[in-house]
């Protein structure tokens, strides 16, 4: 039987730019390809096809850098073995966090950190799972939308509302929903502020 692999897009060491951990080193492993279809999605480059990679070859990437935290990001992760990818990342002792819209149900128990960024058909068991919840508010963007991810937060689970494509008027209504809804906190793509990938 071939190793299992997986298609990959690109693998780069950066900061974590988004959410709980911000200004954190890490390195991306962004999966190819997401079938979501997001009108506002700022990586859709992934979506073209990969390269396929067998984990020996992933890790031979990771270890060119000299941080053992790794995002697994996309594209959309949960669309691939993500489990499998996960086992072999902490077979060879990494740290690792996921980014995912929450739409597939998987395994991500052995995941370090678990971002679930729901966008259509959110399974709720991910949202369980979800150390952070980060909502992408934009101007079409229901306040009802937002309330019902009241409900997930807990003393593990953290609502983040972040302004789609860092828009002014997105970071005014988010910080609105923040202020009125203090549990919740403010996600602002600091990369993007930065201009760093
Ligand atoms: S779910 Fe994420 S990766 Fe997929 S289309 Fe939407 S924003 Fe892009």
């Amino acid at each position: 039987m071939p190793p299992l692999s997986w298609s990959v897009n690109e693998i780069f060491y950066s900061i974590q730019g988004e959410g709980r951990h911000t200004g954190m080193p890490a390195v991306f492993l962004r999966l190819a390809g997401c079938t979501m279809g997001c009108e506002f999605c700022d990586t859709k480059y992934a979506f073209a096809p990969g390269t396929q990679m067998n984990g020996l070859q992933i890790l031979v990437e990771l270890a060119k850098f000299p941080c053992k935290t790794v995002v697994i990001t996309g594209g959309e992760p949960a669309e691939q073995d993500l489990p499998g990818l996960i086992a072999v990342l902490k077979s060879a002792g990494h740290t690792v966090h996921i980014e995912t819209n929450g739409a597939h149900d998987c395994d991500v128990s052995k995941a370090d950190f678990v971002c679930v960024s729901p966008k259509k058909n959110v399974d709720e068991k991910m949202l369980q799972k979800a150390d952070v919840i980060k909502l992408v508010v934009g101007q079409k963007t229901d306040l009802k939308d937002v309330e019902k991810y009241y409900n997930y937060e807990n003393d593990k689970t953290t609502l983040y509302l972040q302004p789609e494509s860092n828009l002014q008027e997105n970071i005014d209504k988010c910080l609105q929903l923040v202020k009125n809804h203090p549990t919740a906190r403010l996600s602002v793509q600091l990369h993007k502020l930065l201009n760093v990938k």
